[in-house]
This record gives C-alpha cells, structure tokens and sequence, in this order.
C-alpha cells in the first residue's frame, strides 16, 4: 500500500513536471489507477448505499454482506470493509463481531434520543443562520423548497423522503458551524432510519408546507418564530411515529447493483 501510494505520488510529480505527453503507457496506467481515483470509487460506493438507505431502498436491520458488496460493486473486500467502517462512524451501519455489517436499527428510545437532540440543536442551527444570513442562502433555500415541491408533484416518494431530511441538513450547513453540520448529517440520516421503521406507511416525513414557512420566518429573521415552527415541526414528526418494525428481506443487488 505504502509503495504504492509512492508510485502515485511520483507519476502526478511526472504530470506537473512533464504533462501528459511525457508520460509512459505503463506510468498512465498508474495514473489511471492512482489513489485519487480509488478514493472517488470509494466514495461511489458510500454515496450509493448512503442514498439507497436515505431514499428508504435498504431498510434498516438489512445485512450487508462484505462478499456480496464486493460483488455487485467488483471490488475487494477490503475496499468494502472501508466503506462499511466509515458508514459505521457515522452510526448508519453497525458493525458486529462474527455477524457482519447492518443497516443501523434504532430502537424506539434511540428514536426518542435522537428527537430530543434535534429539538435542542436545530433552533441553535437556526438561529446561527438567521445571525448570518444573507440573499444567496435565502435564494438556496427556496430553490431547495423547488426541488421538494417537485418531487411532491411527480410523486417521487424516495427523492421526497431524501430531500426532505437534506433539507435540514442544509440549514445546517448554510448556517456555518461545521460541528452542527455533521452532527445534522448524522441525525438526519437516523431520523431516515426512523421513519422508516415507525412511520405510518402512507406518511410522506416532512411536510413540505412546514419547511416552506420555517424558511419564510428565516427570510424574515424572525428567530422566535423560526424556532417554534421548527420545534413544532420536530414535533409533528415525531408524534407520527408507531412503534412497529417492517420485516422484509432486501435484495442487495436489486437495490445497488444497476444504473451503472
Ligand atoms: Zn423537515
């Protein structure tokens, strides 16, 4: 691996030095190859799970098996096991001894954990935003709001649930506090997890009325209303949540194996 990564480091001396035309075939190969491409990869893999479980296509307590993986995504299984244990720091994969890797389930109290902390830190992310708001933010959040509305109309039930819990995470990052971004990420991508397992089947998460006027308090700098109809909006989703499980049996390759 270390040699490698030496190799690599050599060949992008070699195209700044010399550019591509003075490159030997057997040294483009390695370019081709070079570690900035493996981590893109990588991250295809990480973004197409991560979304796959945002747009509730891999349901929580779903196995993923580090063969299969490698299979459907034709690399190692080592390259897997990274993809996994980053997934597993962000707490949406948990990782088992003996067992494997899982889709994150959390139980009803995590859930209920997991609402209180959203409670206590999205007014704050709010109120960053409003302290540094300006037109451009305001401009992205409406178009945000679009994207949303969209979605409602062609009745894109997982681009809905995805952007729904993006929508948030955007506040977050708008706002300007990389901490309060991440950790935003985090349960956002749980608060999916959630919903999928608890919600009434025919509930569509966030309502898209709610985040619309949450942005029109924002747009005002109304801070004390941004923060009710945000609690009352946290509120509304979690008072929807029933504590019952869906069992269904995921099939991987279905789910993460086209659209290449
Ligand atoms: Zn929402």
């Amino acid at each position: 691996m270390g040699g490698d990564v030496h190799v690599v480091a050599s060949s992008q001396a070699d195209v700044v030095k010399g550019g591509r035309a003075g490159l030997t075939q057997a040294s483009r190969r390695l370019v081709s190859q070079d570690k900035v491409s493996r981590e893109r990869f990588h991250d295809e893999i990480y973004e197409r799970i991560y979304i796959a479980i945002l747009e509730h296509r891999l349901a929580p307590g779903t196995k993923l098996g580090e063969e299969q993986l490698a299979r459907i995504f034709e690399v190692s299984r080592a390259r897997v096991r990274e993809v996994l244990s980053r997934l597993s720091h962000e707490q949406v994969v948990q990782l088992f001894p003996q067992r494997g890797a899982f889709v994150a389930k959390p139980s009803p109290e995590e859930a209920m954990d997991v609402f209180e902390t959203r409670r206590l830190l999205e007014p704050a992310v709010v109120g960053r935003l409003i302290d540094h708001l300006t037109k451009d933010k305001v401009a992205r959040l409406r178009q945000h709001l679009e994207l949303e509305l969209d979605a409602r109309r062609r009745e894109d039930r997982r681009a809905v649930v995805r952007l729904s819990g993006e929508f948030h995470v955007l506040l977050a990052t708008l706002c300007g506090n990389s901490a309060y971004h991440r950790m935003m990420r985090e349960l956002t991508t749980l608060t999916c997890l959630i919903i999928f397992l608890y919600d009434a089947p025919t509930a569509m998460s966030c309502r898209a009325d709610e985040h619309a006027e949450i942005v029109d308090a924002i747009a005002r700098r109304d801070l004390g209303m941004a923060c009710q109809l945000m609690t009352e909006h946290l509120n509304h989703i979690e008072s929807s949540l029933i504590l019952d499980s869906l069992d269904q049996e995921i099939d991987l390759a279905a789910v993460l194996g086209d659209s290449r």
